[in-house]
C-alpha cells in the first residue's frame, strides 16, 4: 500500500518560527500542515493555503504553487505530496532560511475567510458506522437490526454536492413531507426531528479513468485527505421517503464540512490495524490486503458540541454531547471505500467527497446522532443548563471537533465543523 511513512516531519520536537504553532493546545502544529482555501477582503479568487498555528501560509505567495488554487496539490502522487510536506515542514521550522521570505506569505486566520477546501464534484455518503447502523436498525427492526449485506458490501448512496457548505454557516430548518404513524395522509411541514450526523469527509485527490477500478493497495494514493463532516438529517422526512430507494430530501438540504483537509501523510503516526470481530466474514479479496489489515484504520477522536440559543445569550460555550472515535466506529476503511466505489468502473474525480456515515461508538453516550442519543426521541438528553433535546431546536449551533493523539507524537487536530439551525423559512445568509 502507498501508506505514508513516519518521517522527520512527524518529529515531536520540531518547532516552528510561527510561535502560535508551538502552543500546547493548537490543532495546527508544524506536524499537521493541513490544506484549505481562504480569501481576504477584496480577493476575487480563493487561494490555496496551509494552516500553521493561528496563521495561513499562502502557497502561491510562498512560491510553492504556480497559481492560487489547490488543484495541483490535490492531484499530486503520494511521493510528490510527501516532498511538498517536507518542503513546508523545513520552511516553517524554527531557524529556517525561508523565514524572511515566507513571513510575508502569512495571513492571520482571524482575518481570512475560509472556504470549501475545493469545488466539490460528486458527493457519496457511506454507512460505515456499524454501531450506528445497528442502533438505527434496532429502532425499525428490533429482531433483525443489521441487514445481511452490511458485513459484505460498504453501503452508500449518491448525494448532492450543491448543498455542502463550509463550517460557519447557518441554514433554515427544512420542510418536507411528513406522515406520523397515526396520520391518514402526509402533510408538508417543517421537520420536527432535525438531527446531526457525526461523520468524516474523505476528499478524492487523483482521479481514475472510467472503466479502470482502483486496486485496494493503490486506493490511498487517490485520497487527498480527511475533514470533519456533519450530514444534517430530517428524520421525520427520512422515515416517510426512504423506501424503496434510500435517502433523498431528508439529507440534501445542508451538510457541513470543516475547512482544513488533514492529509494521510499527517495521519501516518495514528494508523491502526484494521480488525474484524471474530466470526465475521473476511472482506472479499478486492477489499482485502495485508496492508489494510496491518494499518488500514485511523485513530481519530471525535466530539459533538451543542450550544443552544439560550446558552449563547448567557455566554455558555456549549456542552460536549458525544465522544466517539473513527477506528472504533467504522466497519470499513478509507481504502476499502475507494476500491469499492470504483470496482464497477465508476470514475472518481479530483474534488469528489465521500461521507463516512455516522461514526457512533458502541455505547449510547458515544452516539453520533440525536436519534440514537435520545433513543429515537423517547428519552431526551438534559444539557448542563437544564434544557432538554430530543432533536435540534431553532438557534442551536452544533460543532464537530476531531484530533489524534499518541504517546511520542505531537497532537494534531481537525479544527471545527460548525453550523447553526435557523427557523423554517428564514433567509439564509450568503455563504462561502
Ligand atoms: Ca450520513
Amino acid at each position: 500500500m502507498t501508506a505514508a511513512r513516519i518521517d522527520d516531519t512527524h518529529d515531536p520536537q520540531l518547532r516552528s518560527w510561527v510561535e502560535s504553532a508551538n502552543a500546547a493546545g493548537t490543532d495546527f502544529p508544524i506536524q499537521n500542515l493541513p490544506f484549505g482555501r481562504f480569501r481576504e477582503t477584496g480577493d476575487a479568487h480563493w487561494r490555496g493555503g496551509v494552516a500553521i498555528g493561528d496563521q495561513v501560509l499562502d502557497l502561491h505567495r510562498a512560491g510553492l504553487l504556480p497559481g492560487p488554487g489547490l488543484d495541483t496539490v490535490m492531484r499530486l502522487r503520494p511521493g510528490e505530496r510527501a516532498d511538498l510536506r517536507r518542503t513546508l515542514s523545513q520552511g516553517l521550522a524554527a531557524g529556517s532560511a525561508r523565514h524572511a521570505a515566507w513571513r510575508d506569505a502569512l495571513v492571520p486566520m482571524a482575518r481570512a475567510q475560509l472556504g470549501l477546501p475545493c469545488q466539490i464534484g460528486d458527493y457519496t455518503d457511506f454507512y460505515v458506522g456499524i454501531h450506528h447502523a445497528t442502533a438505527v436498525g434496532k429502532l425499525f427492526r428490533p429482531d433483525n437490526p443489521l441487514l445481511p449485506n452490511y458485513k459484505w458490501v460498504p453501503i452508500g448512496y449518491h448525494g448532492r454536492a450543491s448543498t455542502v457548505n463550509v463550517s460557519g454557516h447557518a441554514f433554515a430548518r427544512p420542510q418536507g413531507q411528513i406522515k406520523g404513524p397515526q396520520d391518514d395522509a402526509p402533510r408538508l411541514a417543517p421537520s420536527q426531528r432535525l438531527d446531526i450526523e457525526l461523520e468524516l469527509g474523505i476528499f478524492i485527490g487523483r482521479p481514475n479513468a472510467q472503466g479502470q477500478p482502483i486496486a485496494i493497495d493503490e486506493a490511498e494514493g487517490h485520497v487527498f485527505g480527511l475533514a470533519l463532516f456533519n450530514d444534517w438529517s430530517a428524520r421525520d422526512v427520512q422515515a416517510w421517503e426512504y423506501q424503496p430507494l434510500g435517502p433523498f430530501l431528508a439529507k440534501n438540504f445542508a451538510s457541513t464540512v470543516s475547512p482544513w483537509v488533514v492529509t494521510l501523510e499527517a495521519l501516518a503516526p495514528f494508523r491502526q490495524p484494521f480488525v474484524r470481530p471474530a466470526g465475521d466474514p473476511a472482506p472479499l479479496p478486492y477489499l482485502d490486503s495485508p496492508a489494510v489489515r496491518e494499518h488500514g484504520a485511523f485513530a481519530i477522536a471525535l466530539e459533538v458540541w451543542l450550544q443552544t440559543e439560550a446558552m449563547r445569550r448567557s455566554g455558555h460555550t456549549g456542552d460536549c454531547i458525544s465522544r466517539s472515535g473513527f477506528s472504533e466506529a467504522a466497519y470499513w476503511t478509507v481504502a476499502q471505500l475507494v476500491a469499492h466505489h470504483t470496482v464497477n468502473g465508476c470514475a472518481l474525480q479530483s474534488g469528489d467527497l465521500f461521507g463516512s456515515g455516522t461514526l457512533s461508538g458502541p455505547a449510547r453516550e458515544q452516539a453520533g446522532s440525536l436519534l440514537e442519543l435520545s433513543n429515537g426521541g423517547k428519552q431526551p438528553i438534559t444539557l448542563s443548563n437544564g434544557e432538554q433535546r430530543s432533536f435540534l431546536a431553532d438557534g442551536d449551533t452544533v460543532t464537530l471537533r476531531g484530533h489524534c493523539e499518541r504517546p511520542g507524537f505531537r497532537r494534531i487536530g481537525f479544527g471545527e465543523c460548525t453550523g447553526t439551525v435557523l427557523p423554517a423559512g428564514a433567509r439564509m445568509p450568503a455563504g462561502a
